[in-house]
């Protein structure tokens, strides 16, 4: 497969902060967040004219899904677009809290855990070929993921018996088995609940809900760039390397923990690898996979250099080769910085907060924000790219189809049910539109039914 399909999901944590005593339970501040929403679209889970799916599960987190993309910049552009929708949602909720007599913030969070311990994710999208089994697929792609948190960490504080410490990864140890098909009853790794929102004879939806959210671009190039390497690595058999882990559970816990990436890992041969050299092997077989096969995007060669030196600065321990690149040390800059110039201990109170600030979604407020408008964090895609996000869906796959149906019940004030796979208007001409494959920018079956929609005026 020479284009895949991409998509990312993210969940946000909510804080309502009052200034006039008056509490909100998360559960109200989610609800008054989603007023809007629900007003637009009669629901509180909606498909947006740029073909992204918003929705509030039960609980506060509210969610963004980005459309189906097949570009990375593409991707990481509408995955921003998530941000400029959730800000949006904020102002007019803070608005509407103060109609009726609250005032008081709202801060909304692209972290992985909130103040109470609770753990909400980061879930990434990839189509996948049908043929490849599964099973083996997910055993080859385990080592990587479990290691992966070297690369694309967010970075975080945690304590254990009494003593703090920075780790790579907010999501490492809320993480309790390999594959399943539950997603928060237990948190697998990889969900392997079968559906593939394409056409299931030729098609999967690989599901990863292992990730931790990212707040810079950079971290999400290599993250998403990276992965999708590795899998075609799988995909063409041309792996070599029998890395199947012992217990991914425990691996994956042990070298979040271990900043030296130096954290043993037992393989099911018996083998026992560090961390590092599991990485070091996955990208040299990348690497050479490309030498022999060539790039198949543009931005190939960014994904490998920026996998390279990451894995240097760990293995050197100089954190400044990636420290604008990378959220686990970008994030380690500022707070050791602000720990060594104030003289305080790992478990300040203080720490512990701008360890929260750093994924603040507000421009103004967000410390990740704060440091790239100082230069001292990287970028992948403009403003621009962002705004044409946020207004307009990725052209190249089924999205596109999705929006012109969208626009279309919108414009003529018509009722419609959509989801990834199928589109219909209610109460209207014409049937349920089925769209399976989801790299399709043309269906002549849509433009009838908006046509026939049209007539009925
Ligand atoms: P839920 O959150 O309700 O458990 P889910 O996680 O299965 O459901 P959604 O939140 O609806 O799924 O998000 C699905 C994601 O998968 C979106 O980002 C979408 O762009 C992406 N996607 C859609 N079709 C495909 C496909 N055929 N292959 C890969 N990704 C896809
Ligand atoms: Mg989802
Ligand atoms: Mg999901």
């Amino acid at each position: 497969m020479d284009r895949r399909i991409f998509g990312l999901e993210t969940e946000f944590g909510l804080n309502y902060v009052p200034s006039d005593g008056r509490r909100l339970t998360p559960e109200d501040a989610a609800r008054h967040l989603f007023k809007p929403v629900v007003s637009w679209g009669r629901s509180s889970n909606v498909f947006l004219e740029n073909g992204s799916r918003l929705y509030l599960d039960v609980g506060s987190h509210p969610e963004y899904a980005t459309a189906e993309c097949d570009q990375l910049k593409q991707l990481i552009a509408h995955d921003r677009a998530g941000e400029v929708f959730m800000l949006d949602l904020v102002d007019q909720a803070e608005d509407q809290l103060a109609e009726e007599g609250h005032e008081g913030r709202i801060y909304m969070f692209k972290n992985n855990v909130d103040s109470a311990g609770n753990s909400y994710g980061c879930h990434e999208n990839y189509l996948i070929p049908r043929k490849i089994e599964f099973k083996r697929l997910a055993d080859m792609l385990i080592p990587f993921l479990v290691t992966r948190q070297l690369l694309c960490g967010a970075g975080h504080l945690i304590t254990d018996e009494g003593e703090t410490k920075y780790v790579f990864s907010q999501r490492a140890d809320h993480m309790w088995e390999g594959v399943s098909s539950a997603t928060t009853r237990s948190r697998p790794i990889i969900n392997t609940r079968d559906e593939p929102h394409a056409d299931a004879e030729y098609h999967r939806r690989l599901h990863v809900i292992v990730g931790d959210s990212t707040m810079s671009e950079t971290t999400q190039l290599l993250k998403i760039g990276a992965t999708d390497l590795v899998l075609r690595l799988i995909e063409s058999g041309e792996i070599y390397h029998d890395l199947r882990l012992e217990n991914p559970i425990r691996s994956i816990r042990q070298i979040s923990h271990d900043f030296t990436g130096q954290t043993v890992v037992r393989l099911m041969g018996g083998d026992e690898p560090t961390a590092l050299q599991i990485q070091w092997i996955l990208f040299e077989s990348v690497k050479e996979f490309i030498a022999r096969h060539g790039a198949h995007h543009d931005q190939v060669d960014t994904v490998l250099e920026l996998w390279e030196r990451t894995l240097n600065a760990v293995e050197s321990q100089d954190f400044s080769l990636i420290d604008k690149d990378i959220d686990w040390a970008i994030k380690h800059k500022l707070l050791m910085g602000y720990a060594r110039k104030n003289s305080l201990e790992l478990s300040s109170p203080r720490l512990a907060q701008l360890n929260l600030t750093y994924h603040d979604i507000d421009p103004q407020r967000g410390l990740f924000h704060l440091l790239k408008r100082r230069g001292l964090a990287s970028s992948v895609v403009t403003d621009a790219e962002i705004l044409q996000a946020v207004n307009n869906p990725p052209a190249t796959t089924r999205a596109a189809l999705r929006s012109k149906f969208i626009r279309a019940a919108r414009a003529n004030g018509r009722r419609y049910s959509a989801d990834w796979v199928h589109m219909k208007y209610e109460d209207g001409p014409g049937g349920i539109v089925l769209c399976k494959d989801p790299f399709a920018t043309s269906n002549p079956q849509i433009d009838e039914l908006i046509e026939l929609m049209g007539q009925q005026q």
